[in-house]
């Protein structure tokens, strides 16, 4: 790994913090790819301190997943932004102990209503569109 970059795995109730922001964890784990479980995960928290500038998205985050795959023997991650900040969002499956996880995105009752704020559509309508949205959302892995 280039030194110009600096990370460091989020402790203690550094994690929390972050994952309360809805908009951090609308993208959070939802299978394990080795042994299908949906339910039991670790989370594990990056936070990339220092980085170069001028390093595009694409040269990037072949670094950085070398990195976790090395240090961390991390086979997965995504990479976000919370208030400017950059962070890496890892999983642990708690059944095989597995690192690559299914991520994907789920919706919430508050951010649908956002979604159709401005529509003016039935529930039933609503619960349609919603129906086929999902769908057609890709999972990410
Ligand atoms: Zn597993």
């Amino acid at each position: 790994m280039k030194s110009q970059y600096v990370i460091r795995e989020l402790v203690k109730n550094e994690p929390l913090i972050l994952l309360k922001d809805k908009r951090f964890n609308t993208l959070h784990p939802i299978k394990c790819s080795a042994c299908d479980n949906k339910d039991n995960f670790s989370r594990r928290l990056f936070i990339v301190e220092v980085e170069p500038k001028n390093v595009t998205e694409d040269e990037r985050q072949p670094i950085l997943m070398d990195y976790l795959l090395h240090r961390y023997q991390i086979q997965s991650a995504f990479f976000k932004n919370s208030k400017k900040k950059n962070y890496i969002d890892t999983s642990i499956c708690e059944k095989c102990h597995s690192t690559a996880i299914i991520y994907d995105i789920k919706f919430d009752s508050a951010m649908i209503d956002e979604i159709f704020k401005n529509m003016e559509l039935g529930d039933d309508k609503k619960a349609e569109f919603f129906k086929k949205f999902e769908e057609k959302m890709t999972h990410f892995e």
